[in-house]
């Protein structure tokens, strides 16, 4: 597979062309941003952490049925990816009240909610990703009735076989960010599955095991990315 013109760069991966045109290589950074980019820094060896737990979390929801854009990992920091036109729309499930939801509505962060949550984020980091509902989403064309359907179907299964996988490793799946796209017409999950885009606590002792480390200064954010691909991979 040869790697040819770089088509994208984003705040922690680059995408970049190869000589089929139905793939992509993508490429993980260290690079990390919180609040809209307005922080920055790099987490040692984040691109590789995150490169192999995305292969791994990618095949498992490959098996429950899931399709995805992964096609295989190429080296420490790439993997070959389906191309996909992204849905500029984040969606986010929650299980547990934390970040974004504690602050829009006033509430503690560790709230265990009854049913999850499913947020819908319009992906413009211009406007701070708003948050949006199915409406916007319809009336504004930015993806069809039955492409939503499929969209929601599939993020509640990831949720399902995510939340037991992860809990079979000791973590706590408290809430996550997908992104979908379109190829040859079908919806699939797309981006990465990450600490980066997880949040993720250690079950018995509720420590933040994700990029909030970051976010919030806490330290030992490496250690964390590292603990998470130890637990996910033994
Ligand atoms: P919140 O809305 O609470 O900030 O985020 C909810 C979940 O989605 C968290 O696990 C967070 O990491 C993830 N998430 C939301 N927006 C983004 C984003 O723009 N980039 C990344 N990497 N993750 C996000």
């Amino acid at each position: 597979m040869e790697k040819l013109k770089q088509i994208y760069e984003g705040k922690a991966k680059r995408l970049y062309e190869t000589d089929d045109p139905d793939l992509l290589i993508q490429e993980f950074k260290d690079d990390a941003t919180a609040f809209d980019a307005t922080k920055r820094g790099t987490i040692v060896n984040k691109g590789i952490i995150n490169n192999k737990l995305s292969e791994k979390l990618f095949i498992l929801l490959t098996d429950k049925g899931i399709p995805t854009h992964f096609v295989k990992r190429l080296n420490d920091r790439e993997m070959l990816v389906k191309r996909v036109q992204i849905v500029p729309v984040e969606v986010t499930i929650r299980n547990i009240v934390a970040g974004g939801m504690a602050k829009l509505l006033g509430l503690e962060e560790g709230i265990v909610l009854k049913d999850a949550v499913l947020e819908y984020h319009y992906k413009e980091d211009k406007l701070h990703d708003p948050l949006i509902n199915e409406y916007h989403i319809k009336a504004l064309k930015i993806a069809t009735d039955k492409e939503l359907d499929t969209i929601k179907k599939y993020s509640f299964m990831v949720n399902e076989a995510l939340k037991a996988f992860f809990n079979s490793k000791g973590l706590t799946l408290v809430d996550f960010k997908l992104e979908f796209g379109r190829n040859k017409n079908k919806i699939i999950l797309a981006d990465e599955i990450s600490p980066d885009t997880c949040r993720l606590w250690d079950k018995e002792t509720n420590e933040k095991l994700d990029k909030d480390r970051f976010r919030r200064d806490l330290g030992g954010v490496e250690e964390a990315y590292q603990e998470v691909l130890r637990r996910v991979l033994e």
